[in-house]
C-alpha cells in the first residue's frame, strides 16, 4: 500500500471499512472506518485472519467466493460479522482483486447496514405475519387494486371457488370467480356484474355489501355468500387505490334458516290436517317445493307395503313414478332401500347415487333402462312411526338437477319424518276417537230412551237450574223439539215439564245435587204437540277433578205405559177390594147366626167347622181391609182419629192377643208413662203388622223384644227379632206397594203375604208426621222401628 499522507487520510476519512486481504486472507490494511466499525484499532487487526477475527458468515465457501473474484474481479453480498464487542452486525460487502504483484489480493469494502437490514426485515416479518392472520380467518379476503386486478386472495376465498393457487389469479383484472359459477341474488334473479361490491367501490362508494348465491355449474353445488368491500383511500386524491373484499359463507345459516322455515310450514300444514290421506298428501305436496324432486310416502300394513302418496316437481314424471313402483314392488325381505328402512327402522341417505348403483339395483334390462331415464342422483329414505313402531316411510329422490343432498336436507328430512309420525298419531287418535264418538252416538240414538246431561246454574233469582249441555236424539222423538231448542237454554224445564209437576222436579234436582250420588225422580212431561208423558229421570251427580258437583248426568225413560198399567192395575184393586167387601161383610154375619144356631142344638162338630171358617172369613177381610187401605192411601182419603193414649197399654194388648197363637217369647220395655196423641186403631195396625211380621219372619220360639225410647218431643217404638233378617238391597224396597222379598222356590209360600203391610204402615206413620225404618243383619234378625210425637198438653180435650 502506498504510504502517501494524502491517500492514507482520504482512506481514514470515509464511513466505511476498507480492509486488504492478502492471498491467505491475512489483514495487510485496516482503515479507521474498519476501526470504527468492528472496534479493534489498525494495529490489533493487521496480521489476523480477516473471517476468523470477524467471526463472518459467507453465503458461500470463502474459497469458490475468492476464485469467482478471481475470475470476474467483483462481487457484492451481505455479510453477518461480529464487533470486539462481540455485536452481531450486516454488512454490506463489496470485493474485488487488486493487482498488487503476483499476489493475489482483496480489496474489501464494507459498509454497516445493520440497521437497514434489520428495519427491511422486520417489514418483512410483518408482511408475513399479516399474510398468516388473512390465511387464518375463517372469511375469505381478497384485495383488488384502482383497476379491479386481483393482489392477494387467501385460501378461504380460492377455496369458495375451486382455484387451486393464489398466482392463477394474481394480476387478473376480470372477476376471477365467473367462470364455472351462476350467481342469483336473494329474490333469485340473476346477479349482474356491477352490482358486486368492490366494482362499487371502484365506481364510487365508500363500502358495498351484498347477498347472493352461488351455484357451481358443474355440480349445482349451492353456496350464500355475504360480500362486503372497502376501499382504502389515497390520502392526495382521496380515490381508493386498494379494494378489500371480505367474503363470509353463510351458507350452513342460510340452510338453517331455510330449514326451519320448511319445518315451521310443514308443522303448520300437519297441525292443520284431520285426515290421514290428506296429511301424507300435504306432506309430500311441501317436500317437492323444497327439499326433493319427487317424494313418495310408503305405507306399511300387515307385510304389505302401498304407496299413499306420491309427488313430483313435474307432474308428467308421476307416470315413471309410478311404473317403477309398480313393475318393482317393495319386496321386505330385501336389504336395501325402502325395505332395509322398515325393516331396521333406521333412516338411509345416499348422497350420490352412481350409475354403477343404478346398475346393481336393476333386475333386468326393461327396468335399467327405466332407472336410468328417472336419473337419480340423491336418496334419503325416512321411517315414520306410530308409538314407536315403523308404519312407513318417506322417500325423498334428487332427479336429473344435478342437486345432491346435503348432511342438511337429510337432517331436515329426518326431523320432517318425525313430525309427520307426530302428526300421524295424532291424525289416528283423533280418527279413532270420531270413530269412537260415532259408535256412541249411534248407540244412544238408537236407545228408547234419553241420554242427557246438564249443568248447575244459579239463575238470577237464585234458584238452581239445571241447563242441559247433551240431550241425545231420542228427546226430538218423543218430545218434538229439536235438540238445539232445548240445548243450553235457562229454564228449560218450564217448558218440557207438566206445569203441576215442575216443583218436584225441582225439589227432587235439588236433593240429588246436594246428596253428591244419584236419584230417581218421576215426573210428567208435556210434548210439543200436548201429549202427556210421564218420565223417569234416573240422575247422577257429575263432578269436577276435585270431586265439586257441577251438573247432573243420566236417563229418562218413558214410563207412560208402565203409569198406565199401575193406574189400571191400582183401578181394579180399588173395585174388586170394593165389590169383595159387601159379600165378605154378608158371609161373616151368616156364619155368625149359624154359629148361634149350632150352639143353640149343642152340634159341637158344625160348632168346630163353623169356628174354622170364621178364621178363614176373618184372613179374608183382612186381606180386603188391606187393598182397601191401599185404595184409599192411594186416594188421599185416610182419616186420622187422634185420641191420647199410653202406648204401653196398646203394646200389652196386642202381645197378649199374640201370645195365644204364638210360643215366641216377647219383651216388653215401653214405659208405662208415655202417652202419645195418635189414631189408636192405625197405630194398632202398624204394631200388629210389625210383631205379626217378627213372628213370622223367625221362625223358632225366638225372643221378640219391644222397646220404647223418647228423645224430645219424639217416642220411637222398635220391634226387634231374631229371624231370617234383610239384605240391604232389599230394605230399600220392602216399604214399596207389593214387595215382597223373592224367596227360593223350595220354600215359597213359607211367608204368604201380599206385600202390602209395610206399605200401609209406612204411610201411616208418615201421615202422623212420623217416620219409619229398619236395621236388619241377614240371619241375625231385624229392627223395625218408628217414630211418633209425644203427647203434650194442647193434645188434651179443652
Ligand atoms: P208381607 O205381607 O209380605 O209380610 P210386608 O209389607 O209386611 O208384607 O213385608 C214386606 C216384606 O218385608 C216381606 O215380604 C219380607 O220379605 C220382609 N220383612 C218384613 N218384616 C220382616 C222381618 N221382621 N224379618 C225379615 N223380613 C221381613
Amino acid at each position: 500500500m502506498s504510504s502517501d499522507p494524502w491517500q492514507s487520510s482520504l482512506l481514514d476519512s470515509t464511513n466505511d471499512a476498507i480492509i486488504v486481504l492478502n492471498r491467505v486472507n491475512v489483514i495487510v490494511f485496516w482503515n479507521k472506518g474498519a476501526e470504527r466499525i468492528y472496534g479493534w484499532t489498525k494495529k490489533e487487526a493487521t496480521g489476523k485472519i480477516a473471517p476468523a477475527l470477524l467471526k463472518t458468515h459467507f453465503p458461500e465457501k470463502l474459497v469458490t467466493l475468492r476464485s469467482k473474484i478471481q475470475k470476474k474481479t467483483h462481487w457484492r453480498g451481505l455479510l453477518n460479522q461480529t464487533t470486539k464487542k462481540g455485536k452481531k452486525i450486516v454488512v454490506d460487502s463489496q470485493w474485488s482483486t487488486l493487482s498488487v504483484g503476483k499476489e493475489p489480493t482483496v480489496l474489501e469494502v464494507n459498509r454497516d447496514v445493520t440497521k437497514e437490514f434489520e428495519s427491511e426485515q422486520r417489514l418483512h416479518e410483518t408482511k408475513n405475519q399479516l399474510e398468516a392472520v388473512l390465511e387464518n380467518v375463517a372469511d375469505g379476503i381478497f384485495v383488488q387494486n384502482h383497476l379491479g386486478e386481483m393482489l392477494y386472495a387467501n385460501t378461504v376465498a380460492l377455496n369458495m371457488f375451486d382455484i387451486a393457487s393464489q398466482e392463477s389469479i394474481i394480476g387478473s383484472s376480470s372477476l376471477f370467480y365467473q367462470k364455472g359459477f351462476e350467481f342469483y341474488d336473494e329474490a333469485g334473479e340473476e346477479f349482474p356484474f356491477s352490482r358486486f361490491p368492490g366494482r362499487r367501490v371502484i365506481a364510487g362508494e365508500k363500502q358495498a355489501t351484498e347477498t347472493f348465491r352461488i351455484v357451481k355449474k358443474s355440480t349445482g353445488k349451492i353456496q350464500w355468500i355475504t360480500v362486503r368491500s372497502s376501499g382504502i383511500l389515497d390520502k392526495q386524491t382521496n380515490k381508493p387505490f386498494l379494494v378489500v373484499s371480505v367474503l363470509s359463507d353463510i351458507t350452513r345459516q342460510r340452510q338453517i334458516e331455510e330449514s326451519l322455515r320448511f319445518l315451521a310450514r310443514a308443522g303448520e300444514i300437519l297441525s292443520s290436517s284431520l285426515h290421514y290421506e290428506q296429511t301424507i298428501q300435504d306432506v309430500a305436496m311441501l317436500a317437492i317445493e323444497s327439499i326433493a324432486d319427487w317424494c313418495s310416502v310408503e305405507m306399511l300394513d300387515n307385510d304389505t307395503v302401498t304407496l299413499a302418496a306420491i309427488a313430483h316437481k313435474d307432474p308428467k314424471q308421476i307416470i315413471w313414478a309410478k311404473k317403477l313402483r309398480r313393475e318393482n314392488p317393495v319386496d321386505l325381505t330385501q336389504k336395501t332401500g325402502i325395505a332395509k328402512v322398515l325393516t331396521t327402522g333406521k333412516p338411509e341417505f345416499i348422497p350420490v347415487i352412481t350409475d354403477a348403483m343404478v346398475v346393481a339395483a336393476a333386475k333386468n334390462k326393461r327396468q335399467l333402462a327405466l332407472l336410468r331415464k328417472i336419473n337419480f342422483s340423491s336418496v334419503i329414505i325416512v321411517p315414520l312411526r306410530i308409538s314407536g313402531k315403523v308404519i312407513g316411510v318417506i322417500q325423498f329422490v334428487s332427479t336429473d338437477s344435478k342437486r345432491y343432498f346435503s348432511q342438511n336436507e337429510f337432517e331436515v328430512a329426518v326431523q320432517l319424518a318425525n313430525r309427520v309420525s307426530l302428526a300421524l298419531e295424532n291424525v289416528t287418535l283423533y280418527e279413532n276417537l270420531e270413530k269412537e264418538q260415532q259408535r256412541i252416538n249411534d248407540i244412544i240414538s238408537n236407545i228408547p230412551g234419553i241420554v242427557w246431561e246438564a249443568r248447575a246454574k244459579f239463575s238470577t233469582n237464585k234458584r238452581l237450574d239445571f241447563v242441559l249441555t247433551y240431550i241425545s236424539k231420542y228427546a226430538e222423538i218423543l218430545f218434538g223439539y229439536p235438540s238445539a231448542h232445548v240445548m243450553g237454554k235457562s229454564n228449560v224445564w218450564a217448558k218440557l215439564v207438566y206445569h203441576e209437576d215442575l216443583e218436584h222436579l225441582a225439589k227432587g234436582f235439588y236433593a240429588i245435587y246436594r246428596s253428591g250420588k244419584g236419584g230417581i225422580v218421576q215426573c210428567r212431561f208435556v210434548t210439543k204437540d200436548g201429549q202427556v208423558k210421564w218420565m223417569e229421570l234416573q240422575s247422577k251427580v257429575i263432578a269436577d277433578k276435585k270431586g265439586r258437583a257441577f251438573g247432573l248426568r243420566g236417563v229418562a225413560m218413558d214410563i207412560t205405559k208402565q203409569k198406565e198399567l199401575e193406574q189400571r192395575k191400582d183401578d181394579f184393586v180399588s173395585m174388586a177390594s170394593h165389590e169383595l167387601k159387601t159379600p165378605l161383610t154378608s158371609t161373616k154375619v151368616f156364619a155368625q147366626i149359624l154359629e148361634q144356631r149350632f150352639k143353640k142344638i149343642k152340634d159341637a162338630q158344625s160348632q168346630k167347622f163353623l169356628s174354622r171358617m170364621n178364621e178363614q172369613i176373618d184372613k179374608l177381610t183382612n186381606l180386603v181391609a188391606d187393598l182397601l187401605d191401599v185404595t184409599r192411601i192411594q186416594q188421599g182419603k185416610i182419616q186420622l182419629n187422634k185420641e191420647i193414649f199410653p202406648l204401653h197399654d196398646l203394646v200389652a194388648e196386642l202381645v197378649d192377643n199374640l201370645q195365644s197363637v204364638t210360643s215366641h217369647k216377647f219383651v216388653i220395655l215401653v214405659s208405662q208413662k208415655d202417652a202419645i196423641f195418635a189414631d189408636r186403631d192405625k197405630i194398632r195396625q202398624v204394631l200388629t203388622n210389625l210383631l205379626t211380621n217378627a213372628i213370622k219372619y223367625s221362625p223358632g220360639d225366638k225372643k221378640i223384644i219391644v222397646r220404647s225410647k223418647t228423645i224430645g218431643k219424639h217416642i220411637t217404638v222398635g220391634v226387634q227379632d231374631f229371624g231370617i233378617g234383610i239384605s240391604k238391597s232389599q230394605q230399600a224396597k220392602i216399604f214399596e206397594r207389593f214387595y215382597q222379598a223373592p224367596q227360593r222356590a223350595s220354600a215359597r209360600n213359607t211367608y204368604p203375604g201380599l206385600g202390602l203391610g209395610l206399605y200401609i204402615s209406612s204411610e201411616i206413620i208418615r201421615l202422623h208426621h212420623g217416620k219409619i225404618g229398619v236395621k236388619s243383619v241377614p240371619g241375625k234378625g231385624s229392627i223395625f222401628s218408628f217414630s211418633l210425637p209425644l203427647a203434650s198438653v194442647r193434645h188434651l180435650p179443652k
